[in-house]
C-alpha cells in the first residue's frame, strides 16, 4: 500500500539562498497519527506549504495518497487537508460562508457539501451565521478545522493546532483530532508541545536544520533516551555530595534527598543503589524517572524545544 505521505530528498532553497530543507525523505504511513517535531526555523512550514503548493520546492519529490505533487497536482491537492497556524478569515463572512466559499474553491458540488455537519461537528451550528471575525480564538480554530475538511481529504495536516489556547480548548482539540483519527483519516500534526505528541502520536519524526534526525514510532523515540533519574532518600543528613563512580551527575535536593542522572546504557539502577551503599549511605526510599520526549528531543538537536 503506498504511503499517506511520500517526500522523497525533498529540498527547498529560498531565492535569498536560505536552504530551509535538506534532502527530507520521510514517508507517512496511511491511517497514522503523525508527530512532527522541530525547533523554529527547522523546515516544518516550509515542508507542509510545498505539500499545500504554496511553497515551489527546489529538488526532491513528493507524493500524496500516492499522487505525485508535480504530475497530478489537483488530486494531490484534493488529498490533503491543511490547518494553517495563523487564525486568518475574511472578516465580511460568516462561518457558513466561509467554508461554503472553501468548498466552492475546492469545486465540491453543492449536493455534496456538507457545511451543516462540519459546523455540527466543531460545535459551531449555533455560530453557523455569526462573522467570523465575532467569534472567540477557539472557534476560529475549530472553524479552521472544519474549513480543511470541505472536500473530506484522506490526509489532514495540523500545523501547530493548540498553541496559545487554554487547557480547555486543548483537550477539546484533542478529543476532536482523535475522532478524526479513529473515523480513518491520517493525520500529520506538528507540535511544540512534546506532551501533545506523546499523547496524540503513533509515530514521530524530528526535523533539524532541514533535514529529518528521528523517524520511528513514539515507543521506541522514547526508548531511545539514554539517561534515567533515580532520587534516593537516605537515613542519615548528608552535607556534602558523594562521589558515585560510573553516574553522570548527583545533586543534593535537601539534606536526605539525592537526584542521580546515569546513562542507562552503561549503569543500572541497582548498581547505582550498591554503590551508595558502598559509599556508606543507607537508601530508605527510591523512585525513578524514564527520559521523556522532551529528553530526546534535547540529545537529538540539541535544542530545547520550549512549552510543553
Ligand atoms: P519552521 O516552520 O520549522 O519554524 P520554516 O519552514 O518556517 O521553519 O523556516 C525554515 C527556514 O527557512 C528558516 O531559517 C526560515 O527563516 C527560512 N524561511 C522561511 N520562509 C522563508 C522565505 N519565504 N524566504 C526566505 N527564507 C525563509
Amino acid at each position: 500500500m503506498t504511503a499517506a505521505i511520500r517526500l522523497e530528498g525533498l529540498e527547498k532553497v529560498y531565492a535569498g539562498g536560505k536552504r530551509a530543507l535538506d534532502g527530507i525523505s520521510l514517508e507517512v504511513p496511511r491511517g497514522s497519527m503523525f508527530g512532527l517535531l522541530g525547533p523554529n526555523g527547522a523546515g516544518k512550514s516550509t515542508l507542509i506549504n510545498i505539500l499545500a503548493g504554496l511553497v515551489m520546492k527546489t529538488g526532491g519529490t513528493a507524493e500524496v495518497w500516492g499522487f505525485d505533487i508535480d504530475r497530478h497536482p489537483r488530486n494531490a491537492k484534493a488529498s490533503l487537508g491543511v490547518v494553517p497556524q495563523e487564525l486568518l478569515f475574511d472578516a465580511f463572512f460568516t462561518a457558513f460562508e466561509t467554508l461554503e466559499l472553501q468548498a466552492g474553491l475546492f469545486g465540491v458540488p453543492k449536493e455534496r457539501r456538507r457545511t451543516m455537519e462540519l459546523l455540527k461537528k466543531v460545535r459551531l451550528d449555533d455560530k453557523a451565521h455569526a462573522y467570523s471575525r465575532t467569534l472567540s480564538g477557539g472557534m476560529k480554530r475549530r472553524l479552521l478545522i472544519a474549513k480543511a475538511l470541505v472536500h473530506n481529504p484522506p490526509v489532514v495536516i495540523l500545523d501547530e493546532p493548540t498553541a496559545g489556547v487554554d487547557i480547555e480548548l486543548r483537550q477539546m482539540l484533542w478529543a476532536y483530532v482523535r475522532e478524526l483519527h479513529a473515523a480513518g483519516t491520517t493525520v500529520v500534526l506538528t507540535t511544540h508541545y512534546l506532551e501533545e505528541a506523546e499523547e496524540l502520536c503513533d509515530r514521530i519524526a524530528i526535523v533539524n536544520h532541514g533535514r529529518i534526525v528521528a523517524d520511528s514510532d513514539t515507543k521506541s523515540l522514547l526508548a531511545q533516551a539514554r539517561e534515567k533519574w533515580v532520587q534516593v532518600t537516605v537515613a542519615d543528613d548528608i552535607a556534602t555530595v558523594p562521589a558515585i563512580e560510573g553516574v553522570t551527575r548527583v545533586e543534593l535536593l535537601d539534606s536526605r534527598r539525592l537526584d542521580i542522572l546515569y546513562d542507562k546504557q552503561t549503569v543500572q539502577a541497582g548498581a547505582v543503589l550498591a554503590r551508595l551503599q558502598a559509599a556508606g549511605l543507607s537508601v530508605v526510599d527510591v523512585t525513578t524517572r524514564e527520559a521523556d520526549l522532551e529528553d530526546v528531543f534535547l540529545e537529538l538537536t540539541g535544542t530545547p524545544l520550549n512549552g510543553g
